[in-house]
């Protein structure tokens, strides 16, 4: 049962341990594009997310959409709470809505951990798209 989806109405949501919550993490690739100290085309700005092209682009669209606050991954971003969860996966909506791919459909995928070749541990998710895509990936 996920028991933290139960906590009572008008109670701000616990955070979690992990102690990976600063605003800006030194040495953090994302935290620092976020942040505006690393170059990047940015695509859309959210009040707590950021959406900007992915510098190898593996479709036509490729935009990575961060959490503007350090997560390490999509795992403590919903052991957080809060709904920056949901406003991640929104802001990539939006992102597909944005660059036309809306309507053939979109990839979303949350690379975590080693075995998924995550390489930037600040959450992310990638928005593929503007090509049809094969399954399973590689
Ligand atoms: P992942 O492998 O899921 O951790 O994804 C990290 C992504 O960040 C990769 O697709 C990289 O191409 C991308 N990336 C790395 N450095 C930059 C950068 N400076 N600007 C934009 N994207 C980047
Ligand atoms: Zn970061």
């Amino acid at each position: 049962m996920l028991v933290s989806a139960v906590r009572p109405l008008g109670r701000p949501a616990p955070r979690a341990t992990c102690g990976h919550y600063d605003r800006d993490v030194p040495d953090c690739l994302f935290c620092g594009i976020a942040a505006g100290q690393i170059p990047a085309t940015i695509v859309l700005e959210g009040k707590r997310t950021i959406a900007f092209r992915d510098i190898n682009p593996q479709a036509p669209t490729h935009v990575l959409v961060v959490t503007r606050d350090h997560y390490p991954d999509a795992a403590a971003l919903a052991a957080a709470g809060g709904g920056l969860l949901d406003e991640l996966v929104g802001t990539a909506r939006e992102v597909a809505v944005a660059e036309g791919i809306e309507p053939t459909g979109y990839r979303l995928v949350f690379n975590t951990g080693r075995d998924a070749q995550q390489t930037v541990g600040h959450v992310h998710v990638h928005v593929l798209g503007g090509r049809p895509m094969t399954w399973p990936p590689g």
